[in-house]
């Protein structure tokens, strides 16, 4: 069946193109049914040291606790003050994603609310729309980025979504999150409890360095939903029987490429192949750097997942060669087209600055038969999806784009970034000449700077550090 299908009827979100082509059955296969007495008989565990609190044993207590937990927790939120999303304004933006338009739980978005988050990050925005609807997902990216947030957001959007209404058992999690350090462990952890505040989701650090009964504790005395860990302590948990993980519907490996490091590669694949198939759960896997272990093991833990990469801010503008050609407002169009039969383009990326000015030149390009793709905010995100899949696989050989949405793209092959106007923020001409100049390869930017735009020059060779050459364009390219 089809994954995004089970998730939640999400079906009214913006599609991923490859949401047909997947058969997979889901986490939610598992949703309600929790085979946990069922699975005593079959299962390979040990039984010998099964306390009386285990899955198998369940304990006679543990809907009590539950009923003590959400009693507590119900009493809290009576003391609370009566909020609702109408005290949550975002003013829709070009090119910035909101949690409003994600179709997220009140609880998470008071949540949200009260973390004073107002827009996606742009991790967060690439990410929520595909995990929200059970895509694995395998994003590059940095500490720093709200990357917590997107995997967070997404576990408890699908826990509140499809809640297991019969008894639960202790130290049973929906959730599984590996983080490299107790450090990075305890702060998932707090942040998971800050977007659970308006919830009864439980959530437990399993960590090193501190005392192991006072986890155990945890487990014991509530029902744990997430569970963040670190993976040596988790195995200790998990040697003792004193944690299943085998009815996981999440696992979230965090910082991947420092656990790979630390020399956590045995743990971790005894932790993955303790879980549910990658078929039947979702895995969310992020990493600052992906090398040839990270991409192999990234491959044999997820299934059919969407890459993600988010740039880090300082692009190295070294590998560009940079122009900028003086031209009056009215040559523009003529230079443009010169520079795209004349130069050695392969793909090009032209930037405009307004998106009804990214329209009509799209449709300028278009009438003078080049082969060109669009992507503006006004766009919406399953077009933009696919016409970033196209871009990517040569289906265009010229993409126009405003800054926003052309911002977070990586397509290898770029060989000319065209600043049809000049940015009036310097930040954004170094992305634009970043998209170009990728994986030691070389690339060329060209900006167009008209009577208009010139006056950005100046603050945009400030932030370089250094002048720009500035000329009228050759001859051939104003005939
Ligand atoms: P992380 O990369 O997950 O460690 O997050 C870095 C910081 O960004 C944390 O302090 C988060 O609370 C914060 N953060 C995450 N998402 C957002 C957002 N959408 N808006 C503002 N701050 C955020």
């Amino acid at each position: 069946m089809i994954k995004s299908i089970f998730s939640k009827f999400k079906s009214q979100k913006p599609a991923q193109q490859k949401t047909e082509e997947i058969s997979k059955p889901t986490k939610s296969a598992n949703k309600g049914k929790k085979p946990v007495q069922q699975e005593a008989a079959t299962s390979n565990k040990p039984n010998q040291n099964l306390g009386k609190h285990n899955k198998h044993n369940p304990n006679p207590h543990s809907q009590k606790n539950k009923n003590n937990n959400k009693n507590r927790r119900a009493k809290q939120q009576q003391n609370q003050p009566k909020w609702d999303i109408s005290q949550f304004q975002v003013a829709p933006e070009e090119g910035k994603s909101r949690f409003h338009d994600l179709d997220l739980p009140e609880q998470l978005m008071h949540a949200i609310f009260d973390l004073g988050f107002e827009y996606c990050s742009p991790i967060q925005a690439q990410t929520l729309p595909q995990s929200l609807q059970g895509f694995d997902i395998i994003g590059k990216a940095q500490t720093g980025t709200g990357k917590t947030a997107a995997f967070l957001i997404t576990i408890i959007d699908e826990i509140l979504n499809s809640p297991i209404t019969e008894e639960r058992h202790l130290k049973d999690p929906r959730a599984l999150i590996l983080a490299p350090t107790r450090e990075l462990a305890l702060q998932i952890a707090k942040d998971a409890k800050a977007l659970c505040k308006y919830t009864n989701i439980g959530v437990a650090a399993l960590i090193g360095g501190e005392k192991y009964e006072r986890q155990l504790k945890q487990l014991n005395e509530n029902v744990v939903d997430i569970v963040v860990a670190t993976p040596g302590r988790l195995i200790d948990f998990m040697t003792r029987d004193q944690i299943y993980i085998d009815q996981v519907e999440f696992l979230v490996l965090d910082e991947a490429d420092r656990m790979l490091d630390m020399g956590f590669v045995p743990q971790l694949k005894r932790i993955v192949r303790a879980t549910q198939k990658k078929e039947d759960r979702q895995t969310l896997l992020f990493s600052a750097t992906f090398d040839h272990d990270i991409i192999n093991l990234s491959r044999q833990w997820t299934f059919d997942a969407i890459h993600i990469e988010i740039e880090p801010e300082n692009v190295a503008t070294e590998q560009v060669e940079q122009k900028v050609y003086m031209v009056s407002r009215d040559e523009k169009f003529k230079v443009l087209m010169n520079i795209l039969k004349a130069e050695d383009t392969k793909l090009s990326m032209i930037f405009v600055n307004r998106k009804d000015h990214t329209q009509k030149l799209y449709d300028q390009l278009r009438k003078a038969g080049v082969n060109v793709g669009i992507l503006t905010g006004d766009i919406n995100q399953a077009r933009r999806s696919k016409t970033l899949e196209g871009f990517k696989a040569g289906k265009f050989d010229v993409l126009v784009a405003t800054d926003v949405v052309g911002r977070g793209i990586h397509v290898d092959g770029v060989s000319h970034v065209i600043n049809y106007n000049l940015p009036e923020d310097p930040e954004d001409y170094v992305h634009r000449i970043g998209r170009t100049g990728r994986a030691d390869a070389t690339g060329i930017s060209i900006s167009l700077a008209c009577e208009y735009e010139s006056f950005n020059i100046p603050n945009i060779e400030a932030l370089l550090g250094k002048k720009m050459n500035c000329e009228l364009p050759p001859d051939e390219l104003l005939k």
